[in-house]
Parts: C-alpha cells; structure tokens; sequence
C-alpha cells in the first residue's frame, strides 16, 4: 500500500452538511487540525500533502514534526487571525492560511514548534526557507532575480528581527533566492546547522552563528551571492515516487479516477476543480506518441517535470500537452519526465484510462 493510501485510514472526519459558526468542517491529520472558513473544502489528496509538508520540513531540519497543529483555512480566518494584508501567518495560537498560503505557513508552523510556539531567528532566513520550501508537489515555487541590481540585499533584510513588518512584497524573492544560494554552494547540512544554531535561531547572535557556519560575514555573503548566484532558482517535486507509473514495452496504460475524497486528488481549485496530480512517468528517449484519454469529460495535461534537453529536438516537443476526455492525439515528445494531471469537476468523479504508444 502506497504511503498516501495508508493515510486515509488516519483521519476522523468531523465534518458537517450545513456549518455554522459555531461548527465548521474540520479534518484531523496526523500532524494537523483543520478548520474550515468561508466554505471552503479539501480534497484528501490536500490534506495528505500538507501533512506530508510538515514531515518533509521536519525532515530537512533534522527535527521531529509537531503534532497538531492548528489550521484555520480560508479568506476570513487569515483576515481575523492575521489582521493587515496578510496572506496568512504563523502564530502561536496556530496557523492562518489560504490554497496561496498554507505550504509556506506551514514551514513557519515546524519552525516554531522550535521555538515553543514563538517566532525564531530573523526575517531573511525564516522567510527564505519559509518560500524555498513551499515548492512542493502541485505548488511549484521558483524565484527569480537579477541579484547586482538589487537595492534591498541579504544584508540588509538580515537585520529585520522576526516580528517587524519591515519586509515589503519583493522582499520574499530576494530571501529566498539569497537562502537558495547559500543552500546550493554550502549544501543542506551547513544551511541546517546554522538555523538550528541556538545563536540563530534566539536571534540574539545571528552575525556570530552565520560567521561560524558559513566561514565569511553577511556583508561579505551579499557580495558573493550579487557576483556568483544565477537568476533563477526553482523548488518542486512534482511527482511522488510512489505513483510512478511504468511502461510495458512500447505501451504505458494508467487507468484511476479522479474523487475529491481519493488520496491522490487534489483541490479544489478556483471552487471548481479537483485535480489528480504527481503521478509520472519518463521517456528516454524522445520520439512520437500517440496519446488517447479514454474519458466523458475532464481533462488531462502532460506537464514536462524534468528533461533531458540537448538542443536537438524541435521546441515543440518540450511543451506541455493538453487533450480533453476521448481525444486521441499523435504528439512530439522529448525525453522528459512527464507528470500527468487529470482535472475533474469538484463534484463528481471522473473514470479514465490514459493509454500512451510509442510510434
Ligand atoms: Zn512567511
């Protein structure tokens, strides 16, 4: 059994047909307690991968996941617990989120069971994990800058302490990008160590801990990260290892469906779609495929996740690839890994089988 199918036996839904106040939806992960605002609903595959979210920033931290954390999803909990034109936010009392939001909040969230619930470190690192590792699974997060041409460096974001509103919108790709830096030249073990550092993470010698993890002065980390950092760094993993789908010779067959209340689908989105997202499959060699989506309805997208690109093959083949339910397509495709997505009606559930030939 797939780690995700093994988690639905793992929620009590308390849920309720027509809330109030007083009652709304609310769903217990094994790491979190959902509220639901406004309306709004979770497909099982949301709640699964925002568990999953505090396991893997767990994880790269070197930490144990809380437990329980509270979530108050939707428009008007991330107005009344936020306050300001916040899109969410991290608090003691719990976490204040959207679809936007809550990857991001919920990095705050791990954080802070670091601190006793309170805020840690200072806003350039916190932020810039808090982005970094929101790029997860169908939220793909990439940040992208020219770092000479920016006024407001790491070097002056480092000294805004937690709890200031001094960061401004463009802040937060500026933190993430630095924090991808660091992360791509001293690698995960040194970037951890030093968030962990109870210099760091106190906020009261953060100058001191960055010096000793990573051998050189903010002032001087600015200057490096300006004159040798690329414009784009890009976090996401599309696909979960354990829907990887396989080819039987020249043929890949995938038959599912998509169901709001199924693992693996996701949404909604926009209050209309749910989708079936990180199942993937590779091509090694590029080449034409026939494409069918066996289907009354819905739609599938074949999004490139990964790919082998030297230059040879035509643009085209590289692009994603769309087709509605019964449609057969002949298609150029490069060698990539794929990621299939299947989008359904929030409402109803979509049978399908994709049947894939290399011609
Ligand atoms: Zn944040």
């Amino acid at each position: 059994m797939s780690r995700s199918r093994r988690w639905i036996g793992r929620w009590a839904i308390l849920g309720c047909v027509a809330c109030g106040d007083a009652e709304r939806p609310r769903y217990v992960t094994e790491h979190l307690e959902v509220e639901l605002y406004d309306g709004e609903v979770l497909c099982a595959g949301t709640l699964a991968i925002m568990d999953m979210q505090m396991e893997r920033v767990a994880a790269f931290l070197g930490i144990d996941p809380p437990s329980q954390i509270p979530v108050f999803y939707g428009p008007s909990a991330v107005t009344e617990g936020c306050g300001g034109s916040w899109g969410g936010c991290a608090r003691a009392s719990g976490v204040f989120a959207t679809s936007g939001s809550i990857f991001h909040e919920l990095v705050h969230a791990v954080r802070q069971s670091q601190g006793d619930g309170g805020a840690v470190g200072t806003w350039l690192f916190e932020e810039g994990i808090a982005e970094m590792l929101s790029g997860y699974r169908w939220d793909p997060y990439s940040a992208w800058l020219h770092p000479s041409e920016i006024e407001r460096g790491p070097e002056v974001l480092a000294d805004f302490p937690r709890g200031e509103g001094k960061f401004i919108p463009g802040d937060y790709a500026t933190a993430a990008h630095f924090v991808s830096w660091l992360r791509m030249v001293y690698g995960d073990g040194t970037l951890v160590a030093f968030l962990n550092d109870p210099r760091y993470l106190d906020g009261e010698a953060y100058d001191d801990a960055f010096v000793s993890h990573f051998g050189l002065s903010m002032e001087d980390a600015d200057s490096a990260w300006r004159a040798s950092a690329p414009e784009e760094y890009a976090w996401s993993e599309s696909c979960d290892p354990s829907y990887a789908l396989a080819w039987a010779g020249s043929v890949l067959e995938f038959t599912d469906t998509v169901d709001c209340e199924a693992p693996h689908t996701t949404g909604p989105r926009d209050g209309t779609y749910v989708t079936l997202r990180s199942h993937c499959f590779t091509l090694a060699q590029p080449g034409t495929v026939r494409v069918e989506f066996l289907a009354n309805g819905g739609s599938l997208r074949l999004v490139p996740v990964d790919c082998v690109d030297t230059g040879e093959f035509a643009p085209e083949s590289y692009d994603y690839k769309s087709l509605g339910g019964g449609d057969e397509l002949e298609l150029p495709f490069a060698a990539c890994t794929w990621e299939v997505q299947v989008d359904s009606v929030a409402s109803l559930t979509l049978d399908f089988t994709l049947r894939l030939t290399q011609l």
